[in-house]
This record gives C-alpha cells, sequence and structure tokens, in this order.
C-alpha cells in the first residue's frame, strides 16, 4: 500500500499517522485539497484499524421524523415546512409510539428521533415521550434532541440547557443527537443559517453532556458550497471538544441533499469520509449514512476509512421496511449489507448504538459460506502506545486517546475560522 504514495505530497504526512501523530490544520488543509484519493485512505484506514480493528459496526435502527414545522429556515434544508404548508406535520406522541413498537417488532435496538426545531415544546414534551418509549422497550437506545433543539425547548422552559439535559437522561435518553452541527464556520452559518444557535452554543451543549455522562453523537455537513478549510476547521474543532471531553461516540458526515438528492459523486463522498477519519483521530468511529450514499460507495467508504454503517429504516408514517434498490436477488438488508462487508474481508458487529464491543457478530452463515477466504485488510493492532517527545504539540499526542484528560487547549495549529459567538 506504501505504492499508493508514490510521489504524492502527501508521503510525510503519512509518516505522521503511521507513527500516531495527528495532523496539523495546515498538513490536514493540504490533504483536504489535494486532488488523491488512495493516500489519504491509506492514512483513513490506519486510523481506523486502531480503534476498530477488522469489525465494521451496523446500526440497524429506525429513524423517525417527529416534525418538520421549523423554526428556522437553513437554506440547505429541503424538510422544514411552515405551519400549514402542503406536507407539514406534527406527529402526536401517540403516533411516535406506535412507530417504535413497529421498529422494535422490525429488531430495531436503536431509534433515533429526529425533526425540525419546534419554538413551543417544552422540556415536559420530551420527557414525556422518552418515558413512553422506555415503558414499551426499556432496553432500547434513544438518541434524539440535537443541540438546537435543546436550546429551544430550554428557552421555552426557562431552564438551562444543562438541567434541561438531566431530565432527558433521567427519562430515556442514551445519546444526544449530533444534528444541528451543520458547518461550524461563522461565514458558512451567518450565509446559510443565521439565527440558529451557533457553533459555539452547539459544542456547549456537547460539553454540558459529557458532564452528566450523556454520550454524544457528531455530524459534519458537506456539499453545500462550504470551502475546504471550513470542513477542515470544523473537524478539528470537534477534536478539541473530544479532547475535553472523551464524549463523542462518532462522527457522521452527511452530503446535501439537494432536489435530486444526494450528489452521485463516488470522489466527493469517499474523499470526505477518509478526511473525517484522519483529522478527527481521537474519535472512535466514523459512521456512513448507508441510505444516502447507496450500498457501493458505502462498502468503499468503508475502505476509505469509516468503519461503521448507518443502516437506518425510516418508519415514519409508512410502517415499511424498505429494501434497498440495489440489493440482489430479492437479498434482505440483513443479508445484502453481510455480503457487502464480507465481501471485502470484514466483519459484521451489530450496534445497539452505543458501539457496545460485546453485541453478538452476526452474518456467521454467511461468513462460512463465502467460497473466498475473507481475509482482513489490516490486522487489529489494538491501542498502540506512543512515546512523544516531551516537547511534542498537542498536534502530536497519538492518535488513538489513552486513559488520560488531557486537553488540546496548547494546540500549536492555528485557530480555525469557525464561529466566533
Ligand atoms: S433547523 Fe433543521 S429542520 Fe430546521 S430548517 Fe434548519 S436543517 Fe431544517
Amino acid at each position: 500500500m506504501r505504492k499508493a504514495f508514490g510521489r504524492s505530497k502527501l508521503a510525510g504526512f503519512h509518516k505522521r499517522v503511521e507513527s500516531g501523530k495527528r495532523l496539523n490544520r495546515d498538513e490536514a488543509v493540504a490533504m483536504a485539497a489535494a486532488r488523491e484519493l488512495f493516500p489519504p485512505a491509506e492514512m483513513a484506514g490506519l486510523i481506523r484499524d486502531r480503534f476498530n480493528g477488522n469489525g465494521v459496526y451496523v446500526s440497524r435502527n429506525a429513524e423517525i421524523a417527529l416534525c418538520n414545522i421549523c423554526r428556522y429556515e437553513c437554506k440547505f434544508c429541503s424538510f422544514r415546512r411552515t405551519k400549514g404548508e402542503t406536507g407539514a406535520f406534527d406527529l402526536k406522541p401517540s403516533r411516535v409510539v406506535n412507530e417504535v413498537k413497529h421498529a422494535v417488532s422490525a429488531g430495531a435496538r436503536h431509534v433515533r428521533l429526529v425533526g425540525a426545531v419546534s419554538a413551543s415544546r417544552k422540556i415536559e414534551a420530551y420527557e414525556s415521550l422518552l418515558k413512553r418509549i422506555k415503558a414499551i422497550a426499556p432496553e432500547l437506545c434513544i438518541e434524539a434532541c440535537s443541540p438546537p433543539e435543546i436550546i429551544a425547548m430550554s428557552e421555552a422552559s426557562g431552564k438551562t440547557s444543562a438541567e434541561a439535559l438531566i431530565r432527558l437522561k433521567e427519562a430515556g435518553l442514551g445519546i444526544v443527537s449530533g444534528l444541528g452541527a451543520d458547518v461550524f464556520a461563522k461565514g458558512f452559518r451567518d450565509a446559510n443559517c443565521p439565527d440558529k444557535p451557533g457553533a459555539a452554543q452547539w459544542r456547549e451543549v456537547m460539553a454540558d453532556a459529557s458532564r452528566i455522562g450523556l454520550p454524544c453523537a457528531a455530524t459534519i455537513l458537506y456539499g453545500f458550497g462550504e470551502r475546504t478549510e471550513q470542513l477542515v476547521d470544523h473537524l478539528i474543532e470537534l477534536r478539541k471538544l473530544q479532547e475535553r471531553t472523551r464524549n463523542i461516540l462518532s462522527l457522521t458526515p452527511i452530503p446535501y441533499v439537494g432536489p435530486s438528492g444526494v450528489a452521485n459523486d463516488p470522489f466527493l463522498h469517499l474523499r470526505m469520509i477518509s478526511l473525517c477519519r484522519t483529522i478527527l483521530a481521537n474519535v472512535a468511529h466514523i459512521q456512513i449514512p448507508f441510505r444516502l450514499l447507496g450500498g457501493t460507495v458505502s462498502q468503499m467508504g468503508i475502505v476509505f476509512g469509516a468503519d461503521a454503517l448507518d443502516v437506518s429504516f425510516g418508519t415514519t408514517f409508512s410502517g415499511n421496511v424498505a429494501t434497498f434498490p440495489d440489493a440482489r436477488d430479492g437479498d434482505g438488508d440483513d443479508v445484502y449489507i453481510a455480503r457487502l462487508i464480507a465481501a471485502i474481508g470484514r466483519r459484521l458487529v451489530e450496534n445497539d448504538g452505543l458501539f457496545d464491543k460485546s453485541g453478538p457478530v452476526r452474518a456467521e452463515r454467511l461468513d462460512q459460506s463465502e467460497e473466498e477466504d475473507p481475509k482482513t485488510i489490516a490486522d487489529d493492532t489494538g491501542a498502540e502506545e506512543h512515546n512523544d517527545a516531551p516537547d511534542a504539540s498537542a498536534d502530536d499526542q497519538p492518535a488513538v486517546p489513552d486513559e488520560s484528560n488531557s486537553e488540546d487547549e496548547g494546540d500549536a495549529q492555528p485557530e480555525p475560522n469557525g464561529d466566533n459567538q
């Protein structure tokens, strides 16, 4: 695989990543700007395998949209509606509970409640819904309540975000949704979502969540005209947050979904996955939105640095669990996904939302029936320890976190152009 670097300008970066160092901002920008595919994939693969060995986590969750009537008007959003507009909806709690019942009976161990940001919904409404869901499915992991929602419900109830998070956790919230991060850069937000809570507020809610032991997800939007530096800065800000909190479970890069869907541009998606994996070297999991990218690009995305597939099956409105259009021969989702993973020599691990490594390994039947030897792409090296020079900057921290709680505040890299609120 060293051949992947050939005369690549990124060869020096590879040495840093290989020795467990992080890329600094300039290096990350150079990597992001390079029109190269395989050197970034090689670096991303090193980090992925250190964290996750040969495993590919699959979360077959139900994603339920609660409401699309939003107080904000983000330019990149085709989901929102105004109250009274055709297509506007706001599900009753009983309807949501029924959707959850259906999802659980279909095998979901993880449900994600998404939706627009209501101007009037109070903490009590979320508490009540979470409790009702937990009453019918106590083991279900519920991921919900993005920072903009938490800020909105706190305002509506006259409470702080920290108070809201404590109550939501007690009601059954398992993971704070990472939505609403979009692109942190102030210039991007001013142009595209000026009224929405800013990046600093998003990060502060996540820091509050870490203080009460409530895990967080993270996201980044791409493909909506953002600059390369803005993507890099977003990832570096998340890296700093993770340095402070050690509480981010995963990052999902979310492509812009336009009027005609997601860009049919595998080069864009695969480079983005490699970029996320390489820069965000202290977060264990990079997750692919399988439904948005489709089976083929998702499979390649694993080769390019991801280790997790988010296989949401939306249940809202239909109750139907769709099969993928590119599944073969009438294969159901499970067999299709297992086949994609086995074909690249990797092992499917069921993800309950929290990446519980004790979860059962599925697809054993398929692994055994494969004719070819399912060779691993790389050995499971486990977490490596590195002895950094005493004066190493935070960029020189090992890519795989140790148990220490060192912060990234001394990071030698320039401050990003991100949110300045
Ligand atoms: S806050 Fe979310 S739902 Fe509302 S407009 Fe923005 S992206 Fe759409």
